[in-house]
């Protein structure tokens, strides 16, 4: 079979960064001393990998012993985790990316210029529950059709989006709140410019073949926005982790299919999933397309 890969796919700096830094964290301690408060990346894969090199994970600071080493994942985490490490006594390494370090500050910020702060994004995220405790009262709203309920009557807004989330969706959702009668809109633009990239280079390769094949963790935001974006265009679109979950109905009958992955997926893993597609021959009996 035909394969194509999108031209931007895969690993981002912060991603890279993150893994980094827990690899050196890990070479440095004795096995089982390092701990990540949840899963370093959205990979089950990589997870995988840095637990088999000794990193254990937990989610509550107070269940761990007096300098442990904890590790703080990319997305982030809110002002009283710092705290209570602190007064746990535990040792921070902090592998927040920087673009989501950044949202953190321009929330709090906007909040201290007297905004009623507002985030596009989906409530349940990490990153979101991270960056929202930075100020008091933000307001997370991620669907035109909760705008109503959610916003107050008038006031001042301070607008962020989730780092993963589309331009598209986002400029949706700002034009829909300048519906409401706001005296004032402070919109600051906190959309990783990594993850934009990964979704044009997608859409551009959805338009130009017959399936596409999006790779990422399934619980990771950024993989799940490519998926929508290439259905989106009308191509047949199936959400993997690995060449494990393909099945020979997916491919069969077209002729070229496309390959993107999300800012959490390794190299190796779009690699493989790529050789094993061109080997499968989605038209039995015909002469071969690859
Ligand atoms: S996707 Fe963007 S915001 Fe998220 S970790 Fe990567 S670089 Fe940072």
């Amino acid at each position: 079979m035909q394969v194509k890969l999108a031209r931007k796919r895969g690993f981002c700096f912060g991603v890279e960064d993150a893994i980094e830094l827990a690899e050196r964290t890990l070479a440095e301690h004795e096995p089982g001393h390092v701990v990540a408060l949840g899963p370093v990346i959205h990979n089950r894969q990589v997870v995988e990998q840095l637990e088999r090199a000794g990193l254990n994970q937990s989610a509550e600071l107070e269940r761990l012993a007096p300098h442990t080493t904890v590790l703080i994942r990319s997305h982030g985490v809110g002002p009283e985790t710092y705290d209570q490490a602190r007064d746990l006594q535990l040792e921070l390494v902090d592998a927040t990316c920087v673009l989501v370090k950044r949202a953190q500050t321009v929330v709090r910020q906007l909040h201290e210029e007297g905004y009623q702060v507002v985030m596009i994004g989906d409530a349940n995220h990490p990153e979101v529950r991270g960056v929202t405790s930075y100020a008091p009262n933000v307001i997370v709203v991620d669907r035109e059709e909760d705008l109503a309920a959610a916003l107050p009557s008038r006031g001042r807004l301070g607008i962020v989006a989730q780092t993963t989330h589309a331009p598209e969706h986002v400029a949706q959702m700002i034009g829909a709140i300048a519906r409401h009668p706001f005296r004032e809109l402070k919109i600051v633009n906190t959309l990783c410019l990594e993850v934009v990239r990964r979704q044009e280079a997608a859409a551009e390769l959805a338009r130009e073949v017959d399936v596409m094949f999006v790779l990422g963790g399934l619980h990771s935001a950024n993989t799940q926005e490519l998926a929508r974006i290439c259905s989106e265009v009308g191509v047949d679109t199936y959400h993997l982790e690995t060449w494990g979950q393909f099945r020979p109905e997916m491919a069969r009958g077209h002729q070229v299919a496309g390959v993107t992955a999300g800012a959490s997926t390794p190299d190796f893993i779009i690699n493989e999933f790529a050789d094993q597609l061109r080997q499968f021959d989605p038209l039995p009996g015909s002469p071969s397309t690859t």
